[in-house]
């Protein structure tokens, strides 16, 4: 059967119409649906806070609805685990892509594969971290990815020096993210031409 809404193949009914639709049209319904779910919590919080504030009450004295949290599983990245992490506004799609250069990058060097995963699952976990910091961390770490992924003979040293220096020192105020870079960024110089 074929999706009411595209030339899709029908894997489900919707509505009271039992409507056909294709997992592509059915997985756009359960993203509305959950993003009125997340305003509807949203309002339910502020409505909380309105309370508190009216009797004076600190903020915070009556529980919230936990923030959403978009959690992508194992299944969709292979090498950087963002299991359990709340990637709020981080694109997913920068995760995606080093995903798949690192799947590249370990068959010709797997410890260099294991560095760049290991500090992107640092970085994607540290909640110290605020979300601006963690994207522009994985967005160096992406140009990195895609860098190492060229033969050796073809990497620009040059143009990642800097980048490696820029992760320094943003992740410099944070100990444990510092020694797992202070770990993994001689693997990365090392393939440097
Ligand atoms: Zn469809």
């Amino acid at each position: 059967m074929q999706c009411s809404q595209c030339t899709r193949q029908a894997i489900y009914t919707f509505g009271p119409s039992n409507a056909p639709l294709c997992l592509h049209c059915y997985a756009l319904i359960v993203q509305i649906n959950q993003q009125q779910v997340n305003q509807l919590d949203r309002m339910a919080n502020q409505a909380l806070q309105d309370m508190e504030d009216v009797v004076g009450a600190p903020r915070g004295t009556i529980s919230r609805l936990p923030d959403p949290v978009i959690v992508a599983g194992p299944t969709q990245n292979h090498n950087i685990s963002i299991q359990n992490a709340s990637v709020g506004l981080l694109n997913t799609g920068i995760i995606g892509r080093v995903d798949a250069d690192i799947t590249a990058i370990n068959k010709a060097d797997p410890a260099l594969a294991n560095a760049i995963a290991e500090m992107c699952s640092n970085v994607v976990r540290e909640g110290r971290l605020s979300d601006a910091e963690k994207a522009s961390l994985l967005e160096m770490l992406s140009v990195i990815s895609e860098e190492v992924k060229s033969p050796k003979k073809d990497r620009r040293r040059f143009a990642i020096t800097p980048i490696l220096d820029q992760i320094t020192k943003v992740v410099g105020t944070i100990d444990t993210l510092h020694a797992a870079w202070q770990k993994y960024l001689p693997i990365i110089q090392a393939a440097l031409p």
